[in-house]
């Protein structure tokens, strides 16, 4: 497990998985919401129902764009390494950090 960062001792270090999985994430609720907000419904029928379908139903439809933004977060924000630090910005490998000793 990476402990902090190689550079500044940032203890919050993002790896590559967790900023994929973020991404994916965040595409997935962007279709979800986008097929929520192309729902026509009347005021007569259940409040928030047929949205919340037309939400779910566009899940799917959303993820091979969502995949697609998930890898290029990998490809160009990461450029080839497993870790980059969001205070200083380094990037490194988990092999790197791990060979580093705690901190006391
Ligand atoms: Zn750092």
């Amino acid at each position: 497990m990476i402990s902090q960062c190689l550079i500044c001792d940032c203890q919050a270090v993002l790896t590559l998985e967790a900023a994929r999985g973020i991404a994916l994430l965040i595409g997935l609720a962007d279709g979800a919401v986008r097929g929520a907000q192309n729902t026509h419904e009347s005021l007569q029928d259940r409040p928030g129902y047929y949205s919340l379908l037309n939400g779910l139903a566009a899940i799917v439809p959303a993820y091979p764009s969502a995949l697609r933004v998930a890898d290029d977060v990998g490809k160009y924000q990461f450029a080839g390494f497993d870790c980059l630090c969001p205070r200083c910005g380094a990037l490194f490998d988990k092999e790197a950090a791990e060979l580093v000793p705690p901190p006391p």
